[in-house]
């Protein structure tokens, strides 16, 4: 899949903003600060509005539309330290009803570090997607950060962990290096019209 243009189309704050369902979408969820605003930038080539991690500022939902058909949706990053348990909730119930009612949805991105194995947040969006069954995949990020001879024993490690939900696509990548990206996008291309 290449990606000719990309735009950003709608920040959406609450679920009645969404838009129509009319356009298969792809989602990418993380941890804060897991790299996503970075594969994102180098994936679509345009800057990502970064979605602010701060207490009592308003996260989005943010959605690109790609080559004038599809949408990328930026999820916000959870796992924020400082967001009090009332803010936390909403989001979660907010991500809740949109990953339960988006029939356009056809794919999540789960991003994780690859340096670190994956955190009780990490597995419980795994286990949270597989029990609503929407399709998801596993994106490593920032493997440029992992020495050669140590990237298989990490990736495999995290394989493992993760096996005890199943088996998933995983896939490598570095937004510096542009290490893994096409071989990303080529996959995604299955799930666009
Ligand atoms: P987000 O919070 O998930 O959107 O994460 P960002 O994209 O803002 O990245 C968080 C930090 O990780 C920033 O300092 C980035 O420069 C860094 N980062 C992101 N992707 C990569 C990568 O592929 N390689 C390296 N070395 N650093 C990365």
């Amino acid at each position: 899949m290449k990606i000719n243009n990309a735009k950003l189309f709608k920040t959406v704050y609450e679920l009645k903003q969404l838009p129509p369902e009319e356009n298969i979408e792809i989602a990418f969820a993380g941890r804060s600060n897991v790299g996503k605003s970075s594969l994102l930038n180098s994936i679509m080539g345009i800057k990502v509005a970064k979605i602010s991690g701060k207490p009592g500022k308003t996260r989005s939902i943010n959605y690109y539309k790609i080559n004038d058909k599809d949408f990328f949706v930026d999820l916000p990053g959870y796992g924020y330290a400082a967001v009090s348990k009332k803010e936390r909730e909403k989001w979660d119930n907010l991500l809740q009803q949109y990953f339960i009612n988006r029939e356009s949805l056809r794919l999540v991105c789960i991003l994780i570090d690859s340096r670190h194995e994956p955190q009780k947040l990490d597995e419980m969006m795994v286990s949270w997607l597989k029990s609503m069954e929407i399709p998801f995949i596993i994106v490593l990020t920032k493997t440029d950060k992992l020495k050669s001879s140590e990237k298989n024993k990490k990736i495999n490690n995290i394989k493992n962990i993760l096996s005890k939900y199943g088996q998933y696509e995983y896939f490598p990548v570095s937004a510096i290096k542009k290490e893994g990206t096409q071989e990303l996008l080529d996959y995604l291309d299955m799930f666009i019209k």
